[in-house]
């Protein structure tokens, strides 16, 4: 496993990858541009192939998060161009910084038929992949489940085979998401895997965002939580880590570094319980 956090690319993407360097983490997510924004941004290419260079060297991987508003079922018509263009920009800028991909949530809708959302979000994602053919993959992630859609591995997987080109789509688990939409309930992990495997999904794995969740199982809410202090217990966290279905995969913190612990004691923790074997 390569283990890591979500760091600031606040002093560009190269300190992004020092900084995750320093915190002990071989791996680590980012912002490409800025977070509340679907503006393209014009980056700096010597910084991003300093960072795919420094990575490389150090043997760290890293993975992009696409801006907040990047919705694959845009309520408004108007805005779809926009957010093609800036999915487009996050993953030229994943490219040059030499990363694994970009992660998108999957799709919601408040407004939308449940068919024609489906729909919609197989179209966007069809315009993003007709003018993409870089190595960086869009990696879908599972919802906490606000609104009942992209909550089961069913839906990852068939979303991802109805689009044209399915090789250049992977996924993300977000283990709060999963843990609050359902998915996983905390002691059923190799139910999960067993079935996971059988639907063809844990082969496009990339990611794990390994977040404790600060609400109960199936309660469809969206509160990370800190890796001893949520719902899901540091056994149920290990039952994880240790599995196989995790080997090779990029491991990110999402968690709180407000509430007195820091990204640099979890990445630590998350190693130590690490090298209690497989399972
Ligand atoms: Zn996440």
């Amino acid at each position: 496993m390569y283990i890591g956090s979500h760091v600031s690319i606040k002093h560009g993407y190269l300190h992004a990858a020092k900084a995750t360097h320093a915190l002990g983490g071989k791996a680590f997510q980012y912002f490409p541009k800025n977070p509340r924004s679907l503006m393209v941004k014009e980056f700096s290419h010597d910084d991003a192939s300093a960072c795919l260079t420094f990575c490389k060297e150090q043997q760290i991987k890293s993975v992009a998060h696409t801006p907040y508003p990047t919705k694959l079922i845009p309520d408004k018509r108007e805005i779809e161009d926009r957010i093609i263009d800036s999915i487009l920009n996050d993953l030229h800028i994943a490219e040059a910084c030499g990363s694994v991909g970009i992660v998108v949530h999957f799709g919601t809708t408040k407004t939308i038929e449940i068919i024609e959302a489906y729909q919609k979000m197989i179209e966007m994602l069809n315009r993003v992949l007709a003018q993409w053919d870089g190595q960086a993959k869009l990696l879908i992630e599972n919802n906490a489940g606000g609104t009942n859609m992209g909550i089961t591995l069913e839906e990852m997987v068939q979303v991802r085979e109805l689009t044209d080109d399915p090789s250049k789509i992977g996924f993300c688990f977000d283990t709060c998401h999963a843990f609050a939409s359902g998915l996983w309930n905390g002691e059923d992990w190799i139910q999960v895997v067993e079935k996971g495997e059988e639907l063809g999904y844990f082969e496009h794995l990339e990611v794990i965002h390994m977040n404790n969740s600060k609400y109960p199982f199936r309660s469809r809410k969206d509160r990370h939580a800190n890796l001893t202090k949520g719902h899901i217990s540091p056994e149920q966290i290990q039952m994880l880590i240790h599995s196989k279905a995790l080997k090779n995969k990029l491991v990110i913190l999402e968690t709180p570094k407000d509430e007195g612990i820091t990204h640099q004691d979890e990445i630590s923790l998350l190693n130590k319980w690490s090298f209690g074997g497989q399972m």
